[in-house]
Protein backbone atom coordinates (compact mmCIF):
# COMPACT_ATOMS: atom_id res chain seq x y z
CA UNK A 1 0.00 0.00 0.00
CA UNK A 2 1.35 3.29 -0.63
CA UNK A 3 2.48 5.61 2.43
CA UNK A 4 0.36 8.15 2.99
CA UNK A 5 0.24 11.44 5.06
CA UNK A 6 -3.24 12.24 7.32
CA UNK A 7 -3.82 15.83 8.17
CA UNK A 8 -7.07 16.71 9.89
CA UNK A 9 -8.28 13.69 9.36
CA UNK A 10 -11.14 12.08 12.34
CA UNK A 11 -9.97 9.78 14.20
CA UNK A 12 -6.13 9.80 12.21
CA UNK A 13 -3.37 11.25 14.09
CA UNK A 14 -1.18 14.24 11.90
CA UNK A 15 2.12 12.85 10.05
CA UNK A 16 3.09 15.91 9.19
CA UNK A 17 5.78 16.33 12.55
CA UNK A 18 6.91 12.61 11.88
CA UNK A 19 7.42 13.60 8.00
CA UNK A 20 8.94 16.71 8.58
CA UNK A 21 11.85 15.32 10.89
CA UNK A 22 12.21 12.60 8.72
CA UNK A 23 12.22 9.70 11.05
CA UNK A 24 9.57 8.23 9.05
CA UNK A 25 10.09 5.13 7.41
CA UNK A 26 9.51 4.88 3.64
CA UNK A 27 8.14 2.18 1.86
CA UNK A 28 7.99 3.63 -1.38
CA UNK A 29 9.10 0.75 -4.20
CA UNK A 30 11.35 2.87 -7.10
CA UNK A 31 9.30 3.46 -9.93
CA UNK A 32 10.77 1.07 -13.03
CA UNK A 33 9.80 3.97 -15.53
CA UNK A 34 12.35 5.82 -13.69
CA UNK A 35 15.00 3.05 -14.19
CA UNK A 36 13.70 1.98 -17.64
CA UNK A 37 12.57 5.28 -18.95
CA UNK A 38 10.43 4.85 -22.63
CA UNK A 39 12.00 8.36 -23.28
CA UNK A 40 13.51 11.20 -22.06
CA UNK A 41 10.30 12.85 -22.13
CA UNK A 42 9.41 16.14 -20.51
CA UNK A 43 7.51 15.85 -17.62
CA UNK A 44 4.31 18.11 -16.70
CA UNK A 45 4.44 18.82 -12.72
CA UNK A 46 1.08 18.57 -11.62
CA UNK A 47 -3.09 18.72 -12.77
CA UNK A 48 -5.41 19.77 -10.30
CA UNK A 49 -8.95 19.57 -9.67
CA UNK A 50 -12.13 21.05 -7.45
CA UNK A 51 -15.40 20.13 -6.37
CA UNK A 52 -17.86 22.36 -4.63
CA UNK A 53 -21.62 20.72 -4.02
CA UNK A 54 -21.59 17.38 -4.22
CA UNK A 55 -22.31 15.09 -1.67
CA UNK A 56 -19.29 12.76 -2.53
CA UNK A 57 -16.98 15.28 -3.01
CA UNK A 58 -14.09 12.97 -2.29
CA UNK A 59 -14.74 10.68 -4.93
CA UNK A 60 -15.58 13.29 -7.47
CA UNK A 61 -12.14 14.54 -7.14
CA UNK A 62 -10.98 11.24 -7.04
CA UNK A 63 -12.51 10.50 -10.32
CA UNK A 64 -11.04 13.94 -11.95
CA UNK A 65 -7.93 13.21 -10.66
CA UNK A 66 -8.03 9.87 -12.68
CA UNK A 67 -8.50 11.28 -15.76
CA UNK A 68 -5.88 14.03 -15.27
CA UNK A 69 -3.27 10.57 -13.85
CA UNK A 70 -0.94 11.61 -17.52
CA UNK A 71 0.01 14.93 -15.58
CA UNK A 72 1.52 13.57 -12.91
CA UNK A 73 2.70 10.22 -11.69
CA UNK A 74 4.36 10.48 -8.39
CA UNK A 75 2.17 11.41 -5.59
CA UNK A 76 -1.66 12.20 -5.28
CA UNK A 77 -3.76 14.48 -2.75
CA UNK A 78 -7.49 14.89 -1.84
CA UNK A 79 -8.49 17.51 0.96
CA UNK A 80 -12.22 17.54 1.93
CA UNK A 81 -14.02 20.24 3.82
CA UNK A 82 -17.60 19.81 5.71
CA UNK A 83 -17.88 23.47 6.41
CA UNK A 84 -16.54 23.14 9.86
CA UNK A 85 -13.34 20.38 9.24
CA UNK A 86 -10.81 20.41 6.65
CA UNK A 87 -9.12 17.22 5.88
CA UNK A 88 -6.49 16.35 3.97
CA UNK A 89 -4.35 12.98 2.70
CA UNK A 90 -2.14 12.69 0.00
CA UNK A 91 0.58 9.91 -1.05
CA UNK A 92 2.87 8.87 -3.24
CA UNK A 93 2.21 6.46 -6.20
CA UNK A 94 -0.78 6.67 -8.52
CA UNK A 95 -4.48 7.79 -7.98
CA UNK A 96 -5.99 4.64 -7.89
CA UNK A 97 -3.45 3.29 -5.55
CA UNK A 98 -3.44 6.24 -2.96
CA UNK A 99 -7.19 6.51 -3.18
CA UNK A 100 -9.09 2.90 -2.04
CA UNK A 101 -12.16 3.16 -0.80
CA UNK A 102 -11.17 3.22 2.49
CA UNK A 103 -9.04 6.01 2.24
CA UNK A 104 -11.77 7.90 0.49
CA UNK A 105 -14.22 7.02 2.83
CA UNK A 106 -12.52 9.16 5.68
CA UNK A 107 -13.00 12.47 3.62
CA UNK A 108 -16.01 13.62 4.38
CA UNK A 109 -17.65 16.94 3.16
CA UNK A 110 -19.38 18.45 -0.01
CA UNK A 111 -16.19 20.34 -1.31
CA UNK A 112 -12.73 18.81 -2.65
CA UNK A 113 -9.88 19.83 -4.35
CA UNK A 114 -7.25 17.41 -5.29
CA UNK A 115 -3.75 17.44 -6.73
CA UNK A 116 -1.62 15.18 -8.95
CA UNK A 117 1.97 15.48 -9.43
CA UNK A 118 5.30 14.41 -10.94
CA UNK A 119 8.41 14.93 -8.52
CA UNK A 120 11.15 13.10 -7.21
CA UNK A 121 10.80 10.63 -4.39
CA UNK A 122 11.24 10.40 -1.02
CA UNK A 123 10.15 11.45 2.28
CA UNK A 124 10.22 15.28 1.78
CA UNK A 125 8.22 14.66 -1.86
CA UNK A 126 5.85 13.27 0.42
CA UNK A 127 5.79 16.37 2.47
CA UNK A 128 5.76 18.09 -0.70
CA UNK A 129 3.01 16.54 -2.48
CA UNK A 130 -0.51 18.45 -2.81
CA UNK A 131 -2.98 19.53 -1.42
CA UNK A 132 -0.74 21.40 1.11
CA UNK A 133 -2.88 22.57 4.66
CA UNK A 134 -2.13 25.24 6.42
CA UNK A 135 -3.23 26.40 9.73
CA UNK A 136 -2.81 30.28 9.29
CA UNK A 137 -4.07 33.37 10.58
CA UNK A 138 -6.77 33.14 8.10
CA UNK A 139 -8.50 30.51 9.12
CA UNK A 140 -7.19 26.73 7.57
CA UNK A 141 -6.68 26.30 3.98
CA UNK A 142 -5.57 23.45 1.26
CA UNK A 143 -3.74 24.82 -1.82
CA UNK A 144 -3.13 22.44 -4.47
CA UNK A 145 -1.09 24.35 -7.44
CA UNK A 146 0.00 23.84 -11.08
CA UNK A 147 3.54 25.86 -12.23
CA UNK A 148 6.02 26.92 -11.01
CA UNK A 149 7.07 30.93 -9.43
CA UNK A 150 10.11 32.45 -10.63
CA UNK A 151 10.35 34.65 -8.37
CA UNK A 152 10.67 32.62 -5.11
CA UNK A 153 13.79 33.85 -3.59
CA UNK A 154 12.74 37.65 -2.78
CA UNK A 155 9.10 36.28 -1.92
CA UNK A 156 10.37 33.98 0.48
CA UNK A 157 13.05 35.37 2.15
CA UNK A 158 10.26 38.36 2.27
CA UNK A 159 8.28 36.04 4.29
CA UNK A 160 10.92 34.22 6.59
CA UNK A 161 11.95 37.85 7.47
CA UNK A 162 8.26 38.72 8.80
CA UNK A 163 7.86 36.00 10.75
CA UNK A 164 6.54 33.28 8.34
CA UNK A 165 7.45 29.16 9.29
CA UNK A 166 7.32 27.39 6.13
CA UNK A 167 6.14 23.30 6.64
CA UNK A 168 7.37 22.52 2.98
CA UNK A 169 9.93 23.91 0.65
CA UNK A 170 7.29 23.68 -2.08
CA UNK A 171 7.16 27.09 -3.32
CA UNK A 172 3.17 26.34 -3.69
CA UNK A 173 2.98 27.14 -0.02
CA UNK A 174 4.54 30.57 -0.36
CA UNK A 175 0.93 31.79 -1.78
CA UNK A 176 -0.79 30.43 1.10
CA UNK A 177 1.65 32.18 3.30
CA UNK A 178 1.59 35.44 1.30
CA UNK A 179 -2.53 35.44 2.20
CA UNK A 180 -1.51 34.77 5.84
CA UNK A 181 0.60 38.08 5.96
CA UNK A 182 -1.71 39.91 4.30
CA UNK A 183 -2.87 43.17 5.54
CA UNK A 184 -6.35 43.39 3.36
CA UNK A 185 -9.59 42.73 5.24
CA UNK A 186 -11.36 39.73 3.36
CA UNK A 187 -9.84 36.76 2.75
CA UNK A 188 -10.82 37.29 -0.76
CA UNK A 189 -8.78 40.27 -1.01
CA UNK A 190 -5.60 38.71 0.80
CA UNK A 191 -5.92 36.12 -2.32
CA UNK A 192 -6.17 38.82 -5.08
CA UNK A 193 -3.28 40.73 -3.01
CA UNK A 194 -0.89 38.15 -2.91
CA UNK A 195 -1.42 36.21 -6.54
CA UNK A 196 -0.74 39.67 -7.65
CA UNK A 197 2.83 39.87 -5.67
CA UNK A 198 4.08 36.51 -7.39
CA UNK A 199 5.69 35.89 -10.62
CA UNK A 200 5.64 32.87 -12.70
CA UNK A 201 3.07 29.76 -13.32
CA UNK A 202 0.30 29.23 -11.27
CA UNK A 203 -3.29 27.59 -12.27
CA UNK A 204 -4.46 26.96 -8.39
CA UNK A 205 -7.45 25.85 -6.68
CA UNK A 206 -7.78 26.47 -3.04
CA UNK A 207 -10.13 25.69 -0.26
CA UNK A 208 -11.55 26.94 3.30
CA UNK A 209 -13.98 25.36 5.50
CA UNK A 210 -16.62 26.75 3.40
CA UNK A 211 -15.53 28.17 0.12
CA UNK A 212 -13.43 27.40 -2.94
CA UNK A 213 -11.29 29.33 -4.64
CA UNK A 214 -9.52 28.75 -8.23
CA UNK A 215 -7.49 31.39 -10.36
CA UNK A 216 -4.83 31.71 -12.85
CA UNK A 217 -1.71 33.54 -13.52
CA UNK A 218 -1.68 36.79 -15.59
CA UNK A 219 -0.11 35.18 -18.21
CA UNK A 220 -1.86 32.02 -18.37
CA UNK A 221 0.67 29.92 -18.41
CA UNK A 222 -1.27 26.73 -17.71
CA UNK A 223 -4.68 25.49 -18.78
CA UNK A 224 -7.38 25.55 -16.10
CA UNK A 225 -11.28 25.22 -16.40
CA UNK A 226 -14.92 25.39 -14.95
CA UNK A 227 -17.59 23.04 -15.56
CA UNK A 228 -20.64 22.53 -13.62
CA UNK A 229 -23.29 19.27 -13.18
CA UNK A 230 -26.04 18.45 -11.30
CA UNK A 231 -25.79 16.50 -7.72
CA UNK A 232 -27.88 13.69 -6.67
CA UNK A 233 -30.33 15.92 -5.35
CA UNK A 234 -30.69 17.82 -8.52
CA UNK A 235 -28.50 20.89 -7.15
CA UNK A 236 -25.44 22.35 -9.23
CA UNK A 237 -22.02 21.83 -8.42
CA UNK A 238 -19.21 23.88 -9.72
CA UNK A 239 -15.89 21.77 -10.77
CA UNK A 240 -12.47 23.25 -11.94
CA UNK A 241 -9.74 20.75 -13.43
CA UNK A 242 -6.58 21.56 -15.46
CA UNK A 243 -7.93 19.61 -18.39
CA UNK A 244 -11.20 19.73 -19.92
CA UNK A 245 -11.08 15.45 -20.21
CA UNK A 246 -11.72 15.35 -16.36
CA UNK A 247 -15.55 16.88 -16.76
CA UNK A 248 -16.27 14.30 -19.33
CA UNK A 249 -15.77 11.34 -16.19
CA UNK A 250 -18.50 13.49 -14.27
CA UNK A 251 -20.74 13.76 -16.81
CA UNK A 252 -20.21 17.35 -16.27
CA UNK A 253 -20.53 20.47 -18.83
CA UNK A 254 -17.65 22.25 -19.82
CA UNK A 255 -18.46 25.99 -19.06
CA UNK A 256 -15.69 28.41 -19.86
CA UNK A 257 -11.93 28.52 -19.31
CA UNK A 258 -10.53 30.89 -16.02
CA UNK A 259 -9.31 33.66 -17.77
CA UNK A 260 -5.59 34.67 -17.39
CA UNK A 261 -5.33 36.96 -14.05
CA UNK A 262 -8.68 35.86 -12.65
CA UNK A 263 -9.89 35.13 -9.00
CA UNK A 264 -12.66 32.79 -9.45
CA UNK A 265 -14.94 32.38 -5.60
CA UNK A 266 -17.25 29.42 -5.33
CA UNK A 267 -19.53 29.41 -2.13
CA UNK A 268 -22.84 29.02 -0.79
CA UNK A 269 -23.33 32.38 -2.03
CA UNK A 270 -22.75 30.95 -5.84
CA UNK A 271 -19.77 32.23 -7.89
CA UNK A 272 -18.21 35.23 -8.19
CA UNK A 273 -15.45 36.13 -10.07
CA UNK A 274 -12.80 39.37 -10.08
CA UNK A 275 -9.89 40.11 -12.24
CA UNK A 276 -6.93 40.46 -9.65
CA UNK A 277 -4.59 41.68 -13.11
CA UNK A 278 -5.02 43.09 -15.97
CA UNK A 279 -3.00 44.18 -19.17
CA UNK A 280 -0.14 40.88 -19.10
CA UNK A 281 0.58 40.03 -22.56
CA UNK A 282 -1.07 36.20 -22.79
CA UNK A 283 1.63 33.70 -22.77
CA UNK A 284 0.17 30.08 -22.17
CA UNK A 285 2.50 26.82 -22.67
CA UNK A 286 2.19 25.98 -26.49
CA UNK A 287 3.77 22.79 -25.26
CA UNK A 288 0.74 21.56 -23.96
CA UNK A 289 -0.97 21.71 -26.87
CA UNK A 290 2.37 19.58 -28.62
CA UNK A 291 2.73 17.26 -25.74
CA UNK A 292 1.35 17.43 -22.41
CA UNK A 293 -2.75 17.71 -22.37
CA UNK A 294 -4.68 14.68 -23.78
CA UNK A 295 -5.82 14.93 -27.38
CA UNK A 296 -10.13 14.78 -25.64
CA UNK A 297 -9.20 17.90 -23.75
CA UNK A 298 -9.86 21.53 -24.89
CA UNK A 299 -7.29 23.98 -23.60
CA UNK A 300 -6.96 27.80 -24.13
CA UNK A 301 -10.33 27.62 -26.19
CA UNK A 302 -9.03 24.84 -28.73
CA UNK A 303 -9.63 21.44 -28.97
CA UNK A 304 -5.95 19.41 -28.35
CA UNK A 305 -6.68 16.82 -31.00
CA UNK A 306 -7.43 19.88 -33.59
CA UNK A 307 -3.72 21.23 -32.57
CA UNK A 308 -2.00 18.33 -33.53
CA UNK A 309 -3.41 17.30 -36.42
CA UNK A 310 -2.66 20.93 -37.76
CA UNK A 311 0.68 19.80 -36.46
CA UNK A 312 1.18 16.72 -38.34
CA UNK A 313 -0.51 18.08 -41.40
CA UNK A 314 2.08 21.06 -41.46
CA UNK A 315 5.17 19.22 -40.81
CA UNK A 316 4.13 16.90 -43.97
CA UNK A 317 4.17 20.17 -46.27
CA UNK A 318 7.25 21.33 -45.05
CA UNK A 319 9.51 18.36 -44.90
CA UNK A 320 7.94 15.82 -47.14
CA UNK A 321 10.04 12.67 -48.17
CA UNK A 322 9.25 9.84 -50.41
CA UNK A 323 8.47 6.88 -48.12
CA UNK A 324 5.95 3.70 -47.60
CA UNK A 325 4.35 3.94 -44.65
CA UNK A 326 3.94 6.66 -41.18
CA UNK A 327 4.62 5.27 -37.90
CA UNK A 328 3.86 6.94 -34.54
CA UNK A 329 6.00 6.89 -31.85
CA UNK A 330 3.19 5.95 -29.23
CA UNK A 331 0.95 6.96 -27.41
CA UNK A 332 1.82 11.22 -27.69
CA UNK A 333 2.53 11.00 -31.59
CA UNK A 334 -0.77 9.40 -33.01
CA UNK A 335 -2.82 12.63 -33.54
CA UNK A 336 0.01 14.30 -35.80
CA UNK A 337 1.29 11.03 -37.03
CA UNK A 338 -2.59 10.60 -38.13
CA UNK A 339 -2.70 14.25 -39.80
CA UNK A 340 0.82 13.51 -41.26
CA UNK A 341 -0.17 10.16 -43.30
CA UNK A 342 -3.83 12.17 -44.55
CA UNK A 343 -1.82 15.11 -45.66
CA UNK A 344 1.19 12.92 -47.29
CA UNK A 345 -1.58 10.30 -48.87
CA UNK A 346 1.10 8.01 -47.01
CA UNK A 347 -0.87 4.64 -45.19
CA UNK A 348 -0.56 5.16 -41.40
CA UNK A 349 0.21 1.98 -39.62
CA UNK A 350 0.48 1.25 -35.59
CA UNK A 351 4.38 0.22 -36.14
CA UNK A 352 5.26 0.19 -32.66
CA UNK A 353 3.05 -0.94 -30.19
CA UNK A 354 3.42 0.46 -26.49
CA UNK A 355 2.90 -2.15 -23.34
CA UNK A 356 0.79 -0.26 -20.98
CA UNK A 357 1.07 -2.30 -18.12
CA UNK A 358 4.60 -1.86 -17.36
CA UNK A 359 4.11 -0.73 -13.91
CA UNK A 360 5.11 0.12 -10.33
CA UNK A 361 5.26 -3.39 -9.40
CA UNK A 362 7.63 -4.55 -12.53
CA UNK A 363 10.95 -6.66 -11.14
CA UNK A 364 14.00 -5.64 -12.63
CA UNK A 365 15.85 -8.77 -14.41
CA UNK A 366 19.19 -9.82 -13.13
CA UNK A 367 20.92 -7.95 -15.77
CA UNK A 368 19.78 -5.40 -17.65
CA UNK A 369 20.47 -5.24 -21.69
CA UNK A 370 21.20 -2.56 -23.61
CA UNK A 371 17.72 -0.30 -24.49
CA UNK A 372 15.97 -2.56 -22.36
CA UNK A 373 14.14 0.41 -20.94
CA UNK A 374 12.61 1.12 -24.11
CA UNK A 375 12.13 -2.57 -24.97
CA UNK A 376 10.26 -3.19 -22.52
CA UNK A 377 7.63 -0.20 -23.33
CA UNK A 378 8.12 -0.35 -27.28
CA UNK A 379 8.04 -3.23 -29.31
CA UNK A 380 7.80 -2.87 -33.34
CA UNK A 381 5.92 -4.53 -35.66
CA UNK A 382 7.68 -6.61 -37.74
CA UNK A 383 5.66 -7.26 -41.18
CA UNK A 384 4.56 -3.78 -41.26
CA UNK A 385 7.90 -2.14 -40.90
CA UNK A 386 10.15 -4.98 -43.00
CA UNK A 387 11.51 -3.46 -46.38
CA UNK A 388 9.50 -0.40 -46.04
CA UNK A 389 10.67 3.51 -45.91
CA UNK A 390 9.21 4.57 -42.57
CA UNK A 391 8.65 7.74 -41.52
CA UNK A 392 8.61 7.90 -37.40
CA UNK A 393 6.53 10.86 -36.00
CA UNK A 394 7.87 11.91 -32.63
CA UNK A 395 6.41 15.16 -30.57
CA UNK A 396 10.07 16.18 -29.01
CA UNK A 397 13.77 14.95 -28.93
CA UNK A 398 15.52 16.40 -25.36
CA UNK A 399 18.47 14.40 -24.89
CA UNK A 400 18.53 12.41 -28.33
CA UNK A 401 19.11 9.15 -26.80
CA UNK A 402 16.13 7.60 -26.70
CA UNK A 403 15.08 9.16 -30.37
CA UNK A 404 18.60 6.63 -31.13
CA UNK A 405 17.26 3.68 -29.65
CA UNK A 406 13.29 4.21 -31.43
CA UNK A 407 15.69 4.65 -34.76
CA UNK A 408 17.55 1.42 -34.15
CA UNK A 409 14.71 -0.30 -33.00
CA UNK A 410 12.38 0.44 -36.00
CA UNK A 411 15.62 -0.32 -38.41
CA UNK A 412 16.26 -3.64 -36.45
CA UNK A 413 13.10 -4.68 -37.26
CA UNK A 414 13.78 -4.39 -41.13
CA UNK A 415 13.02 -0.70 -41.70
CA UNK A 416 14.76 0.02 -45.46
CA UNK A 417 15.06 3.79 -43.93
CA UNK A 418 13.75 5.93 -41.14
CA UNK A 419 13.02 9.50 -41.44
CA UNK A 420 11.71 10.85 -37.87
CA UNK A 421 9.70 14.19 -38.41
CA UNK A 422 8.84 15.76 -35.13
CA UNK A 423 5.75 17.45 -34.71
CA UNK A 424 7.54 20.90 -33.16
CA UNK A 425 10.77 23.33 -33.32
CA UNK A 426 13.67 21.92 -31.48
CA UNK A 427 13.50 22.33 -28.12
CA UNK A 428 16.73 24.69 -26.96
CA UNK A 429 16.00 26.01 -23.53
CA UNK A 430 14.67 25.30 -20.15
CA UNK A 431 11.15 25.68 -18.86
CA UNK A 432 11.07 27.73 -15.44
CA UNK A 433 7.18 27.77 -15.51
CA UNK A 434 6.16 23.57 -14.22
CA UNK A 435 7.72 21.62 -16.93
CA UNK A 436 10.84 19.66 -15.43
CA UNK A 437 13.23 20.35 -18.06
CA UNK A 438 17.10 19.18 -18.14
CA UNK A 439 19.42 22.08 -18.11
CA UNK A 440 20.54 23.32 -21.52
CA UNK A 441 23.97 21.69 -21.32
CA UNK A 442 21.85 18.38 -21.35
CA UNK A 443 19.60 19.59 -24.86
CA UNK A 444 20.56 17.91 -27.33
CA UNK A 445 19.57 20.41 -29.77
CA UNK A 446 20.45 23.90 -27.70
CA UNK A 447 24.39 22.36 -28.45
CA UNK A 448 24.31 20.55 -31.98
CA UNK A 449 22.90 21.27 -35.50
CA UNK A 450 19.89 19.32 -36.85
CA UNK A 451 22.41 17.54 -39.04
CA UNK A 452 24.61 16.46 -36.00
CA UNK A 453 21.33 15.40 -34.02
CA UNK A 454 20.39 13.19 -37.64
CA UNK A 455 23.75 11.70 -36.97
CA UNK A 456 23.41 10.95 -33.57
CA UNK A 457 20.14 9.13 -33.83
CA UNK A 458 21.01 7.24 -36.78
CA UNK A 459 18.33 8.13 -39.25
CA UNK A 460 17.93 9.01 -42.64
CA UNK A 461 16.73 12.39 -42.72
CA UNK A 462 15.13 14.57 -39.69
CA UNK A 463 13.16 17.52 -39.63
CA UNK A 464 11.19 19.11 -37.05
CA UNK A 465 8.20 21.47 -37.83
CA UNK A 466 8.89 25.41 -37.94
CA UNK A 467 7.94 28.02 -35.23
CA UNK A 468 5.81 29.15 -37.65
CA UNK A 469 4.27 26.33 -38.72
CA UNK A 470 3.17 25.44 -34.66
CA UNK A 471 2.23 28.61 -34.56
CA UNK A 472 -0.49 28.28 -36.98
CA UNK A 473 -1.29 25.12 -36.13
CA UNK A 474 -2.53 26.60 -32.64
CA UNK A 475 -3.97 29.68 -34.24
CA UNK A 476 -7.75 30.75 -34.20
CA UNK A 477 -10.15 33.19 -33.61
CA UNK A 478 -9.50 33.13 -29.97
CA UNK A 479 -6.00 35.42 -31.05
CA UNK A 480 -4.37 33.55 -27.33
CA UNK A 481 -0.95 34.44 -27.24
CA UNK A 482 1.61 31.37 -26.53
CA UNK A 483 5.04 30.94 -24.28
CA UNK A 484 7.51 29.54 -26.96
CA UNK A 485 10.38 29.99 -24.83
CA UNK A 486 11.69 26.56 -24.92
CA UNK A 487 12.04 26.67 -28.76
CA UNK A 488 12.97 30.26 -28.97
CA UNK A 489 14.73 30.91 -25.60
CA UNK A 490 12.35 34.37 -24.80
CA UNK A 491 10.95 33.95 -21.71
CA UNK A 492 7.89 36.01 -20.83
CA UNK A 493 8.35 36.66 -17.27
CA UNK A 494 11.08 38.84 -15.82
CA UNK A 495 13.18 36.96 -13.63
CA UNK A 496 14.78 33.17 -14.69
CA UNK A 497 17.90 31.44 -13.41
CA UNK A 498 20.72 33.38 -15.88
CA UNK A 499 22.63 30.72 -15.19
CA UNK A 500 20.50 27.90 -16.63
CA UNK A 501 20.01 29.94 -19.62
CA UNK A 502 22.93 30.52 -20.95
CA UNK A 503 24.87 29.38 -23.94
CA UNK A 504 25.99 25.76 -23.06
CA UNK A 505 29.06 26.48 -24.42
CA UNK A 506 29.38 30.05 -22.23
CA UNK A 507 28.91 28.11 -19.03
CA UNK A 508 31.40 25.48 -19.06
S1 LIG B 1 9.04 27.22 -21.78
FE1 LIG B 1 8.05 25.69 -23.13
S2 LIG B 1 7.21 24.14 -21.73
FE2 LIG B 1 7.65 25.98 -20.52
S3 LIG B 1 5.76 27.16 -20.48
FE3 LIG B 1 6.95 27.94 -22.18
S4 LIG B 1 6.27 26.70 -23.96
FE4 LIG B 1 5.60 25.64 -22.12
Amino acid sequence: MSRLLFQGVPGVADESDRLRTGSAASSLIPDPCSLFPVSDKLHEECGVVAIYGHPHAAREAYLSLYALQHRGQESAGIATADGHHLANIKGMGLVSEIFTDDVLAKLPGRMAIGHTRYSTTGDSALLNAQPIRVDSTKGLIAIAHNGNLVNLGNVRARLERAGAYFQTTSDSEIIVQLIAHSSAGSLVDAIADSLSQIEGAFSIVMMTRDRIFAARDPHGFRPLSMGRMKSPEGNDIVVFASESCAFDLLRAEFVRDILPGELVMVSEDGVTSRQYASGTPQSSCIFEHVYFARPDSRIFGRWVQESRDQMGRQLARESGVAADVVVPVPDSGVTAALGYAEEAGIPFRFGLIRNHYVGRTFIEPEQRVRDFGVRLKLNPVRNLLEGKRVVLIDDSIIRGTTSRKIVRMVRGAGAKEVHLRISCPPTISPCFYGVDTPSKRELIAANNSIDEIRQFIEADSLAYLSMEGLLNSVRDENQVGYCTACYTGNYPTKWVDVEEILPAAAAV
